[in-house]
This record gives C-alpha cells, sequence and structure tokens, in this order.
C-alpha cells in the first residue's frame, strides 16, 4: 500500500476511535479471518457483583468478613466485587499478611494466623479439600453466567460467593457482524466451563475455551495461526498481553490495563467490541485495490 492510502486509512479510523500503532497493523488488519475474545472485561463490562454467598463451615459474617478482607488487596475484577459488596453490608474489614496472588486461581493470604485461600474449586482442590457437597449449588449458580468463588482455610471449606459480570450493551451485535463478515469467533476465559457457556451463548460465541491459565491463552492463539488463520486477539487484562502480543493483530480494549495496551497493536478507545468490525472495515475499505 502507499503511505498516503495508509495514512488515509489510519485517519479514519482514529475517527472511529481505533488506534493503530503503526501501518503495518492496518494491512494486517484486512486480512485476519480469525478473532479470539477474552471473556471478562471484553465481552462483558469486567464490573461484576456480588450476588450470592453460601456459608458451609462457617457463620456468613465470617465467610463474608474473611472473603472480603482478603479480595481488599486484590486488583482483579471478581475481587472488587467480594471487597465492594462485604463493604456495603457494613462488615469490618481484618488485617491479613502474607497475601499472595495465585494467577488463574484465586489467591491466598493470611486473617488472625489462619491462612486462607479465595479462588477456584481447582485452587480448593490443591489444598486437599473436597467440594462435592456443593457442587450442584455452584453448577446452578454457574448456569447463569455467574462466577463462583470458594473460600476455604486448609482444613475446612467455609462457604462460597458468586459474583455477576453483565455483557456490554452492544457486544451482541458486534459478534454478528463478525460472524457475517465471515469469520471465526472464539471466546476465551480463565473462568469456569459452565459460566463461559452460559456468556458465549448469550452474545452468540460458539467457539469457547473456557479455564485457560493465563500462561497458556497466547498458546491458543498461537495454535489458530499454524491452523493457517490470521488471528486477531481481543483483551483488556494483563493476563491477556501475551496472547495480544502473539495475535497478527492484537487489540486491547482501551478501559483496560496499560499492559494490555502496551502488548497491543490497536488499542478501541471506547471498549465497544464494534471496534472490531470498524477496524476490519475501515482497513478493507482504504486498501481495497491494494495487494
Ligand atoms: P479471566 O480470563 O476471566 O480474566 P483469570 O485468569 O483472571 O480469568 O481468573 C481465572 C479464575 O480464577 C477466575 O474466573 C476466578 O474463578 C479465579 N480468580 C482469579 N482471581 C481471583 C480473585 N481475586 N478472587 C477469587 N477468584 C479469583
Ligand atoms: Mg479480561
Amino acid at each position: 500500500a502507499t503511505p498516503t492510502s495508509i495514512m488515509v486509512g489510519t485517519g479514519k479510523a482514529a475517527e472511529h476511535g481505533i488506534l493503530f500503532k503503526g501501518g503495518e497493523h492496518l494491512e494486517n488488519t484486512k486480512k485476519i479471518n480469525a478473532i479470539v475474545l477474552d471473556k471478562t472485561g471484553t465481552i462483558t463490562k469486567g464490573e461484576p457483583e456480588l450476588t450470592d454467598y453460601i456459608a458451609i463451615d462457617a457463620s456468613e459474617q465470617e465467610l463474608l468478613q474473611y472473603a472480603g478482607s482478603i479480595e481488599k488487596t486484590s486488583e482483579h475484577p471478581i475481587g472488587k466485587a467480594i471487597a465492594k459488596g462485604v463493604e456495603e453490608k457494613g462488615i469490618d474489614l481484618l488485617q491479613v499478611k502474607d497475601f499472595e496472588i495465585l494467577p488463574g486461581k484465586g489467591l491466598k493470604a493470611k486473617v488472625n494466623d489462619t491462612m486462607v485461600y479465595v479462588g477456584t474449586r481447582k485452587l480448593v482442590r490443591e489444598i486437599g479439600l473436597d467440594p462435592a457437597a456443593i457442587e450442584e449449588k455452584m453448577a446452578q449458580l454457574e448456569a447463569q453466567g455467574k462466577t463462583v468463588v470458594l473460600v476455604a482455610t486448609p482444613d475446612k471449606l467455609l462457604g462460597i460467593l458468586a459474583v455477576a459480570d453483565t455483557v456490554k450493551a452492544d457486544s451482541k451485535e458486534a459478534i454478528a457482524k463478525l460472524k457475517e463478515m465471515g469469520i471465526k469467533v472464539v471466546m476465551i476465559t480463565g473462568d469456569n466451563q459452565r459460566t463461559a457457556k452460559s456468556i458465549a451463548q448469550e452474545v452468540g460465541v460458539d467457539e469457547v475455551r473456557a479455564e485457560v491459565m493465563p500462561e497458556d491463552k497466547a498458546k491458543e492463539v498461537e495454535s489458530l495461526k499454524t491452523q493457517g488463520y490470521t488471528v486477531a486477539m481481543v483483551g483488556d487484562g494483563i493476563n491477556d498481553a501475551p496472547a495480544l502480543a502473539t495475535a497478527d493483530v492484537g487489540m486491547a480494549i482501551g478501559t483496560g490495563t496499560d499492559i494490555a495496551i502496551e502488548a497491543a497493536d490497536v488499542t478501541l478507545i471506547g471498549g465497544s467490541l464494534k471496534g472490531v468490525a470498524d477496524a476490519i472495515y475501515i482497513s478493507k475499505q482504504t486498501l481495497k485495490n491494494i495487494k
């Protein structure tokens, strides 16, 4: 393409809130035929709310206090939702120490010298507890698209909490448009299968990769590239940065983390997924007659 047509294209994109870091990315965008979409913060608003809490081996107060105190330190949307929900109930938070993030699984910290774990089933199984007794209830909440978080100490399951995130207003329409363009659309998330399927169904995504550990998101992108696809990755989180860098075109949600924006080739300022279809459309239009 000529430098002029590239400049016209990137200028036009900028008017639509789509910032290309360089002309070569505009050229690659034209060829995209597979798109990997992160779930939390990309398809959904990423501002979940605490909706349910069920105490098992603790009082409700204890369950909420322990979970809230630990999550107060977290920057994960799930953690923020839990801390906020607990504080809104007027429950005082406790001092925690030895706080540690367990990527893709949750976190742990000491409360009153007891180690408390907050996170996935996998995390709870790893410390040697069996969440089977509460499985049916968890499945019910997940079928509603909610994310269930377990709270445990080394010897007991204190209870579970659920948070619900909402889909962005135009995610469904944007995904329909991409599918109409003949593009393969895949949703990827660290969240569990059932929650992921429920959200995917709501927005019309047929292919889902759930329970993907942060370091494996880039591998999923790489695998599509190996199959011959020109792949765009769209994400907002720190977890998405390697996948954004691996994709042929990495697109960061402008309302997301700086680390994602730095790793990406394109920033979608408004945060809407419509920007993805617009970017492809503009790229095809401006580079129409150019090989
Ligand atoms: P995503 O791709 O959806 O952003 P992550 O890899 O960040 O997923 O997290 C995967 C899963 O780990 C979450 O769905 C949640 O179950 C659990 N998790 C992560 N961070 C936290 C946290 N601060 N508190 C509780 N659970 C968490
Ligand atoms: Mg995300």
